[in-house]
């Protein structure tokens, strides 16, 4: 067997075709364009590459984007005070702030601090809470765009049995969250899972967050599994690679994401979708 490849960069296209629509007919309508602030904090080489990719993404699909770059040395209150200032900005719609933050600032708190009805991350507490008791209101982008791209497969979710290998709050904790909403019976995974190759290879479906190139055996994907790799490592020689041996688990799986091109455009086109989203739930809030 040789997987087919979910190709990420096709359905995030389609995706921000579908935002772009839905925001030209508001326009048309008299609505104004959602609006989402990015907020960078720090000279981080990586963090400014996915903000500028945000940016031009919000140019793409009509979302007004609002741009606040700060200083390494910015301090907690004058981010809070930021942050209360775009929670009471009636234009801003979504409140992006880049993580990780300068090591001086609390993340917890700054999400905290975010109006939830414009937590377009779905970071904050009672997103994750909404999202834990399945009526989710602002979802976690990276899981959200995964279950966009399980749906492009036409295939049916509920009674499937889900691995999801991590479990960080942004990444696996929400993942396994989105799964079990869709019906599966899901297993998370973490650094102190005893023999995960057995749990990987008895799984229909492989949601893989570590971190850690070629994490996941290709050789332990089940034959017609589904692999989601969410992972981005950049190895020494420049490379950008995943978290699963993808030549390996091709195959065996019927299905996979590629990295680059697999998850990480979906994470960017469903951030504009939620910011979308937010607009629409705070016009009927
Ligand atoms: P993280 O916060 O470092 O979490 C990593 C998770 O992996 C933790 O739950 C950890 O377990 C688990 N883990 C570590 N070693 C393990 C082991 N030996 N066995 C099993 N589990 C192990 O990372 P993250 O923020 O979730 O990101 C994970 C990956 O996804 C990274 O490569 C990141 O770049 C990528 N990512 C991609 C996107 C995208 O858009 N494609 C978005 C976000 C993140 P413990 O909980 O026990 O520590």
């Amino acid at each position: 067997m040789t997987a087919q490849r979910i190709d990420g960069k096709q359905v995030a296209d389609e995706l921000i075709i579908k935002v772009r629509d839905r925001i030209t007919a508001r326009v048309n309508s008299g609505k104004r364009a959602p609006g989402l602030a990015v907020v960078l904090i720090g000279n981080d080489p990586a963090s400014a590459v996915y903000v500028n990719s945000k940016r031009k993404r919000c140019e793409e699909a009509g979302v007004k984007s609002f741009s606040y770059d700060l200083d390494e040395s910015t301090t907690q209150a004058e981010l809070l005070k930021l942050i209360d200032d775009l929670n009471h900005h009636p234009e801003v719609d979504g409140i992006l702030v880049q993580l990780p933050l300068p090591k001086h600032l609390d993340a917890d708190l700054v999400i905290d601090h975010i109006d939830p009805h414009k937590d377009v991350d779905g970071f904050h507490p009672y997103n994750f809470g909404r999202l834990a008791q399945r009526r989710p209101l602002l979802r976690p982008c990276t899981p959200r765009g995964v279950m966009t791209l399980l749906e492009s497969t036409s295939i049916e979710l509920a009674g499937l049995d889900a691995v999801v290998v991590g479990a960080s709050n942004i990444v696996g904790r929400p993942m396994a969250l989105e799964l079990l909403m869709a019906r599966c019976t899901v297993t998370i995974c973490h650094s102190k899972t005893n023999d995960l190759a057995t749990k990987v290879a008895a799984a229909d479906i492989v949601v893989a967050g570590v971190g850690i190139p070629n994490f996941v055996k290709g050789e332990w994907i089940k034959p017609g599994a589904i692999v989601i790799d969410v992972g981005i490592n950049r190895l020494d020689n420049g490379k950008l690679v995943g978290d699963v041996g993808f030549e390996e688990a091709t195959k065996n799986a019927a299905w996979i994401t590629p990295v680059p091109g697999g998850v990480g455009p979906m994470t960017v086109a469903t951030l504009l979708e939620n910011t979308l989203d937010a607009a629409e739930q705070r016009e009927t809030h």
